[in-house]
Order: structure tokens, then sequence, then C-alpha cells
């Protein structure tokens, strides 16, 4: 799905095929009951070091004695051993079927916001995912839209946590509007729009708002952002709601688009214009204890 386009010290690569977007909502649900033995299908991604790979290998023997069905295909579950990072990777590698998998996390590092399972509580999880009930929660995903001067088609990608842009060449120059009308002339390093669960992440980073994940938002954060008579931001992060869209139009040359969607990078040229909205796409995550959100933020932030 993913092809690289660019060698160099940066992972640059560009998504092809991911159209989003087009498919018909279907209910809104945030919280779904599923009875025990609903999943029958799993895989298992892993960070790919020794310790994370050794629990994959125990997972795929347990689950399969609890006749599962190890497939990397077509999950019903999704099981990230890792980090954020690795649940990051697992979401892209199985964005093509977000309505039919579910994700759980395990963190054999720190404390993660989507990797929240201990590795010490491999045989805990493997029982839950064979025999017993769970709630899926679905949260927000962010929708980046890139539309070109040269008239070829626009490309479309959907974030996990944010979408940064940036420009190769410096300064990143453009004018932002809200809903097709103008609203600043934004000069700085770059802006950052993010989903609810992404508000932890970098846009953290850029002193943006914590947004609980029930909240279908998109949240814009500047990145050092110049001020002056002709250039003028808010200066605040923005938070809209899931019927507005933002656009980002460049304002002089539209080349050296520097895009990056969760840990990807990538370089667009001939930009005409960047669209960030609420995707109707969302990810789903299978809970088998309650995990509040707060209380997640405490821990990893505060401890
Ligand atoms: P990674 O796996 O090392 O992740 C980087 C750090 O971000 C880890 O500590 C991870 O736990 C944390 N993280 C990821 N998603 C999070 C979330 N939703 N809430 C709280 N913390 C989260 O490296 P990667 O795979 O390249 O991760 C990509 C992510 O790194 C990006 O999506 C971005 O959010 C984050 N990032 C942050 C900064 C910053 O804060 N200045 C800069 C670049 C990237």
């Amino acid at each position: 799905m993913y092809s690289r386009i660019q060698a160099g010290n940066h992972s640059s690569v560009r998504m092809e095929g991911v159209r989003v977007g087009m498919d018909e909502e279907k209910k809104d649900l945030h919280r779904n009951r599923f009875p025990a033995g609903t999943l029958k299908r799993f895989a298992v991604k892993t960070r790919d070091d020794e310790f994370s790979n050794e629990i994959r290998e125990r997972i795929i023997r347990y689950l399969s004695d609890f006749q599962l069905s190890h497939d990397e295909k077509k999950p019903d579950i999704v099981i990230s051993v890792g980090g954020d990072g690795t649940l990051l990777q697992a979401f892209h590698q199985y964005i093509y079927r977000l309505k039919d998998t579910s994700f759980v996390g395990i963190h054999t590092g720190h404390l993660g916001f989507y990797a929240d399972w201990t590795a010490e509580e491999v045989e805990k999880l493997v029982i839950s995912i064979a025999r017993n009930d769970f709630n899926v929660v679905e949260y927000p995903l962010l929708q980046t839209t890139v539309h070109f001067t040269d008239h070829t088609d626009p490309v479309s990608y959907l974030a996990l946590n944010e979408c940064t842009v940036r420009s190769a060449k410096g300064l990143l120059v453009a004018d932002i509007l809200i809903n097709d009308e103008q609203f600043e002339s934004f000069r700085g390093d770059g802006l950052c729009f993010s989903t609810p669960t992404g508000s932890t992440a970098y846009n953290k980073g850029l002193s943006g708002a914590i947004i609980h994940p029930s909240l279908p938002s998109i949240q814009l954060s500047e990145m050092a952002s110049i001020n002056n008579r002709v250039f003028r931001t808010i200066g605040s992060p923005l938070i809209l709601p899931k019927h507005h869209h933002c656009q980002v139009k460049p304002v002089g040359d539209s080349d050296g688009f520097n895009v990056t969607i969760d840990h990807l990078s990538m370089i667009h040229d001939h930009v005409k214009m960047i669209e960030f909205s609420v995707a109707r796409e969302k990810i789903r995550f299978a809970r088998f204890r309650p995990l509040p959100f707060w209380q997640r933020v405490r821990e990893a932030f505060i401890g």
C-alpha cells in the first residue's frame, strides 16, 4: 500500500490507493458490547524486537489452543505488541478493514496510550479475547485530502494521531481557511492537525489541549508562527467539530510540502490546497476491562 519515493535520512513515503471518506457511514456507534466467541481470527503485529516477538509466539500458541485462527489478512482483532508506534503501524497496515477489525495494544516498554496491557498480562488478555464478553469503543480519525494544481486526482489519508504540514524548503507560508472562509495567514515552522486520541501525542508538545476521544473533532496547533502586520495568527489551538473543515492553501511556492501522517512522511509538489476534517471512518478498540481516558492521561503525564 505504501511505496517509498525518496531516499535520504528521513523515511519519506507515498501512500497510494488509500481512498477514504467514500464509504457510507454506518451507525454512529461509540460503544458496543459483544458476546464471547465473536473474535475468531487474530493477527499479531510487533515492534520486531526479540522480547515482542517472543510474546507474539506465545499469543499465537495460546489463541490457537483456544481454536482461534491466526489470520494476518482478515483478522477480527489485531494485537499490537511493542508501543504506541507499533499500534500506529498496525492501524496503517489494516486501514483497509477498519469496519471489521478491532485493535488492542500490549506494551513491552513504557505504558502507552494505545498499548495499555503489560507483557505480564498476556495470559489474562488471551483468555479475555477467547472467552469473555467485551466492549468495542470507536474513536475519531482525521481525514487529510491533498488537492493539486496540475489537475492530478486528489489523494486522501487517514491519521490516527495527526497530520503535520511543513515546507521542505524552510518557512511554511499559507492561508488558513475554515469552512471555505479566509481565517488567517500563517508563516512559521508548520501546522499540526490532530485527532482526540492524538491530542496527547505531538499536539501536546505544541501546547495543544487534551481532548476526550468521545468528542468527534480535530485540533489545529501551530508550530512557531511568526506574527507581524502581514502574517497574523490566532496563536491558540483551534478545535473544530465534525461538521467543519479547515483548508491550508500555499501562498507562493506550491512545491516541497512535507506532509506527515502519524509516523509516515512524504513530500508533495504542486499543492493547491490541503483539506482537513473529521473522517467518516473510525478506529475500533476492543476493551476487556474499563480504562478511563483521564486515568491514562494522569498515569502517563503526572504519575
Ligand atoms: P514512537 O513509537 O517512538 O513514538 C514516539 C512517542 O510518542 C512515544 O513515546 C509514544 O508513546 C508517544 N505517542 C504516540 N502516540 C501517542 C498518543 N496518541 N498519545 C500519547 N503519546 C503517544 O515513534 P513513532 O512511531 O515515530 O511515533 C509517531 C508519533 O510520534 C507521531 O504520531 C507523533 O505524535 C509523535 N511525535 C511527537 C513529537 C513531539 O512531541 N515533539 C515529534 C514527532 C513525533
